[in-house]
């Protein structure tokens, strides 16, 4: 039975739920009665929907949609069922088609109200928010709706665009070029040359050819323009666990606030193969799934977040409120700044290491990386939690693993649960006071690496087609450079100065929170209170800006 079919066997109950005359007469205040003749094509996929629709008469048929689709049946509403799933919480494009069967009478509940609705309407909302949220889990699973991608399966170009995907929570396929029949098929129908692979056929018949991670996003519509007249209350940089903390409490506090990623949501937090000392979860949970639900609940309350967009510039032109400008060359304007931007991944220092990064050499361990390397012989350098909680996670699908550590031991830098746990991995080997020195293959394809011991400069090498790198990172602040913004000898934000608030920079309403600031504790509980705290500091500055130019407006 497939990951889906369980899912829908199991929860079919929370994912269709059945709304009773009760729940239905609640929710008639936050949408419009409206009607469905026989045939109609209520949500198109690729098309942003009306909303979330309840039924009241009739019956809807879903089913996969888009260009290129079997077309295969999903769910059948009657009266009192709904359609809708996560897109609908932020007007994105629908992932499904919904055909109206005979005439249907329904509640069309549009995507602000229907937020208003998750926040009023308390276990209604709940029920509702689990149903969405578990339909797009099935979609996810089930693999057959969202954007196809056809590429030779393992190439950088086709990992790079399967990992932004994944890691955005947003469904797909991925055929590969080399063996799929229906991958050469729908190529040769397309006349697709190889050197345009690969290629991403996306659900409105659009054809991508190696697009990059925004043009993608934009054609799928995950982001969309940004208006430019617009200032918001607080424009937060960076959406992982602490830029996301803070868009919740901005957000449901009435705030009006963006949030932009030049990556994925989640961060370096999304990347984590399974947390396991985070407050309230025993047993574990995946990085991208506690950051999914971080980000759902940030849109639940109505944060705006545009990923993939990336900070550029910060600047305050006229001093009546700060301006980014954004990579795409839109520029964002804000009242108030929250830096969110954490840190990102060092490389190893080797002179062909770029030969085989995107390809062999990873910094992430995931479902996507397992496939490539599952029952092979890897190796993974670093000693902190991250390179240990990777060490765990790949140890149950390789053959061997040579974890390559630069120190004496294991407990000056990881904790001593994961240090325990892979003691106890017959396949995985601990090298101390070892380093990569070399690696060996051609065209983007890994065949050897050499290690040697920093004492005694001995010097080894085996057959290994992929490297994890886990050694620690450097907080993204290269864009501050010009913003006049305090950062310290390694590029970190500076905050708290005389005295002031302890998440606040030398700039007036410009805080910094979670890794990238001077002296955090690099952990997701501290950057998600970092996020949740500053938001009182954020109200204060702005209720202090509103009263300065009240002032002054009374003075001229
Ligand atoms: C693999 C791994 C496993 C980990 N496991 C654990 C664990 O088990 N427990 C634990 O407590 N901690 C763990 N950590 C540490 C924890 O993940 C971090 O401390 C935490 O994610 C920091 O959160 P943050 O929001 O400050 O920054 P980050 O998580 O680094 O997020 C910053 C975000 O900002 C974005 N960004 C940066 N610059 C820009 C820009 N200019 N424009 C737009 N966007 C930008 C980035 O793309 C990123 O998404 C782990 C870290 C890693 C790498």
């Amino acid at each position: 039975m497939g990951d889906a079919q369980t899912l829908l066997e199991t929860r079919r109950h929370q994912m269709f739920p059945h709304l009773d005359d009760h729940d239905v007469a609640r929710l008639k205040r936050f949408g419009e009665i409206r009607h469905f003749p026989n045939g109609t094509l209520i949500m198109k996929t690729g098309e942003v929907a009306p909303g979330l629709v309840l039924i009241e008469k009739g019956e809807v048929d879903v089913r996969q949609g888009g260009a290129i689709s079997s077309g295969a049946a999903i769910v059948q509403h009657g009266p009192g069922h709904f359609l809708g799933e996560l897109a609908q919480l932020s007007d994105r494009p629908a992932l499904v088609d919904a055909k109206a069967l005979g005439d249907v009478e329904a509640i069309v509940i549009p995507a602000r109200r229907l937020r208003d609705v998750l926040v009023q309407e308390a276990e209604l909302g709940e029920r509702l928010m689990r149903a969405l949220i578990l339909r797009r889990v099935g979609l996810l699973q089930l693999g057959q709706a969202g954007p196809i991608l056809i590429g030779p399966l393992g190439s950088a170009d086709m990992l790079r665009l399967e990992n932004f995907l994944r890691r955005n929570g947003h469904p797909h396929r991925a055929l590969d070029s080399n063996n799929d029949g229906c991958a050469q098929t729908l190529l040769k129908r397309f006349t697709i040359q190889p050197e345009h692979l690969p290629i991403v056929l996306c659900p409105g018949g659009q054809i991508l050819r190696n697009p990059s991670e925004a043009d993608l996003a934009r054609c799928i519509g995950l982001l969309k323009p940004i208006d430019p007249d617009f200032v918001y209350d607080t424009a937060i940089v960076g959406a992982g666990p602490a830029g996301l903390a803070a868009a919740v409490y901005a957000a449901s506090e009435g705030l009006s606030v963006l949030v932009l990623d030049c990556r994925s949501f989640g961060g370096q937090a999304g990347a984590s193969a399974r947390i396991e000392n985070y407050l309230g979860f025993p047993t574990g949970i995946s990085g991208l799934a506690l950051m999914a639900r971080a980000y759902n609940q940030a849109q639940k309350f109505g944060a705006e977040i545009a990923i993939p967009d990336e900070a550029q510039l910060l600047e305050d032109p006229d001093h009546r409120g700060y301006q980014i400008k954004l990579g795409n060359s839109e520029t964002v304007s804000a009242r108030s700044i929250v830096l969110a931007g954490g840190a990102r991944y060092r490389r190893l220092d080797i002179a062909n290491l770029s030969d085989f990064e995107g390809t062999c050499v990873h910094y992430w361990a995931s479902a996507v990386e397992t496939r490539l390397c599952a029952g092979q012989d890897v190796v993974l350098c670093g000693a902190g939690n991250s390179a240990g909680q990777a060490t765990v996670f790949l140890a149950g699908k390789v053959n061997k693993l040579w974890m390559v550590v630069r120190g004496r031991d294991l407990e000056s830098s990881m904790s001593q649960y994961l240090i325990d746990r892979i003691r106890g991995l017959p396949n995985v080997e601990v090298l101390l006071r070892t380093e990569i020195c070399g690696l060996e293959g051609s065209e983007g394809s890994l065949q050897r690496v050499h290690w040697k011991h920093r004492d005694t400069g001995q010097e080894t090498s085996h057959v290994v087609g992929h490297v994890f790198s886990f050694i620690g990172a450097e907080p993204n602040t290269e864009w501050l450079g010009a913003s006049g913004i305090h950062l310290d000898g390694n590029g970190f934000v500076v905050t708290g100065a005389n005295g002031s608030h302890a998440l606040a920079t030398n700039c007036a309403g410009i805080f910094a929170v979670g890794d990238i600031r001077c002296g955090s504790v690099k952990r997701v509980a501290a950057a998600v209170g970092e996020g949740s705290g500053v938001v009182s500091a954020v109200h204060a500055y702005l209720a202090e800006r509103r009263a300065a130019q009240e002032q002054k407006a009374a003075a001229e």
